[in-house]
């Protein structure tokens, strides 16, 4: 989606952090962190949000989560993390392009509030 943020992310258009890429997932620094780390993942593919998941674009929500997986290992998120997904206005989503929180590095509350 041309008008899409993380579209625009994604195709270089709007500079970010890396912090792992394949062929179907990228994850960047949020720009705003609410942990010592804080990345945001998403699938490359628009998805508006976890309301837009099917059966058939759910493979790429699961290659997001393998991606939190490697993530984790190369960052040696040993002690632990949460991945968080805003959808809709109660749910806190700003940007409406489907994309997991990663965080990490400090001890997180429950419940979040
Ligand atoms: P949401 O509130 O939709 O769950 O999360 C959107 C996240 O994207 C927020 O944590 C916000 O800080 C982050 N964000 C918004 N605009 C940008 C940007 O231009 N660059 C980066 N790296 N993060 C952004
Ligand atoms: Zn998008």
């Amino acid at each position: 989606m041309s008008d899409c943020l993380f579209c625009k992310i994604v195709a270089g258009k709007i500079p970010s952090t890396k912090v792992y890429e394949d062929e179907f997932v990228y994850a960047f620094l949020d720009i705003a962190p609410q942990a010592p780390f804080h990345a945001v993942i998403i699938p490359k593919e628009h998805i508006g949000s976890a309301d837009e998941i099917t059966a058939q674009n759910s493979i790429l929500i699961a290659k997001v989560f393998e991606a939190v997986a490697k993530i984790a290992k190369s960052e040696n998120l040993e002690k632990g993390y949460r991945v968080v997904n805003n959808c809709g206005e109660d749910g806190g989503q700003t940007v409406h392009h489907i994309h997991f929180h990663l965080l990490a590095r400090r001890n997180l509350a429950w419940p979040p509030g």
